[in-house]
C-alpha cells in the first residue's frame, strides 16, 4: 500500500484514479529513500514504474513548504521530446489535487513563448537539455533555489551525446539540491560526473543492462532489405498484436520503410528526429489513440515511452549496443504485461547478437517463417586452412566483415589510408574528473551514431 510512505494526502488521492494500488518494487525502495533527502542512483527494469518513483517523493517535498515565486523548484531532464511530454502528463496526473504547476521546455516549440514560461516561475520543469541550455545561455531560467534535479534515462543523459549540456545545466543549479538519477541501464561501469551526486545511495534492482523478463525474445535470420520487407509482411499476418513498433537504425531507413509499408496498404506512423514537432506529436497521438497500429521509428522512440497495448517490437535493424537493445525491447512488456520482441539478424549482425546474448544473459529463440527462409544460416565454420583474409577485421559491430568467416575480403583504400597517421586526441576526460563511487571507469566505447536524432 502507498500509505506506508506517509506521502501527502493529495498525492495519495491522485493514485486511486490511476489504479495504483500497490507500489512497484522500485517505488517501494526509491520513494522512502528519496524522502530522506538523499541523492539516489536507481536502476530498475523498463516499465517498472520509475517515473512515479521519482515524481511522488519530489511532489511530496514541494508540498512540504509554500514557496511562491521562488523560481523552479524541481527540474527533470529527459533525452527526447516525446518522453518529456509523457513525464509532464504523468506529473500532472499525480499533482492533480495540488496547486503545483508543471511545464515543458523542449526544442521544436516557440522560444519566445518558452521565455514567458520562465517568467511565471513554474515550480516543476521537464526539459530536454539542448533547448534548456539555450535558455540558460540567455539568462531566462532561475535554478538558484532548485530543490530537486532528476535525470530520467540517466545513462543516456550522461553519455557523449548529452553530457556537456547536462553538466552545464547542473552547474547552473543550486548546489544544495537533491539529485536523482534513474534508468533501466545504470550499471557499475556507468561513469557519472561527481559534481552531480553527493554521498548517493544506490538502488540497483535491474542487473547490469537487464532485459525485461516479461518479453519473449526471438530472432529471424534474414538476408537483405528485400527479404526483411517480405518477412515483415508475413510476421504481421502471423503474429497477433495490438500495437507494434519497428526500429530502424537511420532516419532515411525509417522513412523508406514506412513509405513501402504504406505502399503495401498498411497504415503506419513514422517517428524520427528530422520531423517537425507537429508531425512528431501527430504520429504519437495517432498511435496512442489506436488510429495506427504500427510505428516505424529510430532510437528516438527507444527510451522511456509507455504506450498502452504495445506488445510487439521488431528490430528491423539490430540495435547498435546492448543498452539500446534493452530500451527498444522495453517498449513492450511494461507494468507486468507480456510482450514479444523479434530481431532480424543478417550475417553482419550475428556477432553482435551473440554478444547481446552474453551481456544480457538471454537466449534468443530462432523463429522460422515458412517459405521465407534466409540464405544466411548462421556463421560459416572457419576451416583451419592457414589462408588468412587480406584485411584485418575492423573494430565496431557494423563491420561488414563480421560473421563472414574466411570469405575473401575486398581491400579498400579507406582501410589503409590512415595507417601510421596520428589519431585525433581521445575524448577520455582528465583523470580525477569522475566520481569513483561508480567506478573510475573508462569511457565506454559506443558505436558511432551515424544518425544522431535526439533533441
Ligand atoms: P519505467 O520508467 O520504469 O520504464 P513507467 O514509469 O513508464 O516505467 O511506468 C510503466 C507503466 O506502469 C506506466 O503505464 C505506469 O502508469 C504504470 N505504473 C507505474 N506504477 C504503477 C503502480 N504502482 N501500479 C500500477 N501501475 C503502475
Ligand atoms: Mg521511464
Amino acid at each position: 500500500m502507498f500509505d506506508q510512505f506517509q506521502l501527502h494526502d493529495r498525492l495519495l488521492k491522485a493514485l486511486e484514479p490511476l489504479g495504483y494500488c500497490e507500489p512497484t518494487d522500485v517505488q517501494r525502495e526509491a520513494i522512502p529513500a528519496a524522502m530522506t533527502g538523499q541523492d539516489l542512483k536507481v536502476s530498475s527494469e523498463t516499465g517498472s514504474g520509475k517515473t512515479a518513483a521519482f515524481l511522488l517523493p519530489t511532489l511530496h517535498k514541494l508540498l512540504q513548504k509554500d514557496a511562491p515565486k521562488a523560481g523552479t523548484r524541481a527540474l527533470i531532464l529527459t533525452p527526447t521530446r516525446e518522453l518529456c511530454r509523457q513525464v509532464v502528463k504523468h506529473c500532472k496526473q499525480l499533482a492533480a489535487f495540488t496547486h503545483l504547476e508543471v511545464n515543458a521546455i523542449t526544442g521544436g516549440h516557440d522560444f519566445k513563448y518558452q521565455r514567458a514560461i520562465f517568467r511565471k516561475n513554474p515550480e516543476i520543469l521537464v526539459a530536454t537539455p539542448g533547448r534548456l541550455k539555450e535558455h540558460i545561455e540567455r539568462g531566462s531560467p532561475d535554478f538558484n533555489d532548485l530543490e530537486v534535479l532528476i535525470l530520467d534515462e540517466a545513462d543516456r543523459m550522461l553519455d557523449m551525446g548529452f553530457m556537456d549540456e547536462v553538466m552545464e545545466i547542473a552547474a547552473s543549479c543550486n548546489p544544495e539540491r537533491q539529485t536523482l538519477l534513474f534508468s533501466a541501464t545504470l550499471d557499475g561501469q556507468q561513469y557519472v560526473g561527481e559534481s552531480l551526486l553527493r554521498d548517493p545511495q544506490t538502488i540497483a534492482l535491474a542487473k547490469p543492462r537487464q532485459a525485461s523478463g516479461q518479453v519473449k525474445q526471438q530472432i529471424v535470420l534474414s538476408d537483405d532489405e528485400k527479404h526483411k520487407n517480405k518477412l515483415l509482411l508475413k510476421l504481421f499476418e502471423q503474429v497477433e498484436y495490438d500495437k507494434a513498433i519497428i526500429f530502424t537504425n537511420t532516419k532515411a531507413q525509417a522513412n523508406k520503410l514506412a513509405g513501402w509499408l504504406r505502399y503495401m496498404k498498411l497504415e503506419v506512423g513514422v517517428l524520427h528526429g528530422d520531423m517537425d514537432q507537429d508531425a512528431r506529436n501527430n504520429e504519437m497521438n495517432r498511435l496512442r489513440r489506436g488510429r495506427v497500429k504500427m510505428l516505424v521509428a529510430t532510437d528516438v522512440a527507444a527510451r522511456g515511452l509507455d504506450i498502452k497495448g504495445m506488445d510487439l517490437v521488431i528490430n528491423y535493424d539490430l540495435a547498435r549496443s546492448s543498452e539500446d537493445f534493452v530500451h527498444r525491447v522495453g517498449r513492450t512488456g511494461r507494468a507486468g504485461e507480456e510482450g514479444l520482441a523479434i530481431s532480424f539478424i543478417t550475417h553482419r549482425d550475428w556477432d553482435l547478437m551473440v554478444r547481446f546474448e552474453r551481456e544480457l544473459q538471454i537466449r534468443f529463440e530462432k523463429r522460422k517463417v515458412p517459405g521465407l527462409e534466409a540464405k544466411f544460416k548462421g556463421p560459416k565454420k572457419v576451416k583451419a586452412s592457414g589462408k588468412k583474409a587480406g584485411v584485418k577485421k575492423r573494430s565496431g559491430e557494423n563491420s561488414k566483415e563480421a560473421g563472414k568467416g574466411n570469405e575473401k575480403v575486398k581491400k579498400r583504400h579507406r582501410d589503409t589510408k590512415n595507417i601510421g597517421k596520428r589519431r585525433a586526441p581521445s575524448a577520455k576526460p582528465a583523470a580525477g574528473k569522475w566520481g569513483d563511487g561508480f567506478a573510475p571507469a573508462p569511457i565506454k566505447k559506443k558505436p558511432a551514431r551515424l544518425d544522431q536524432d535526439e533533441d
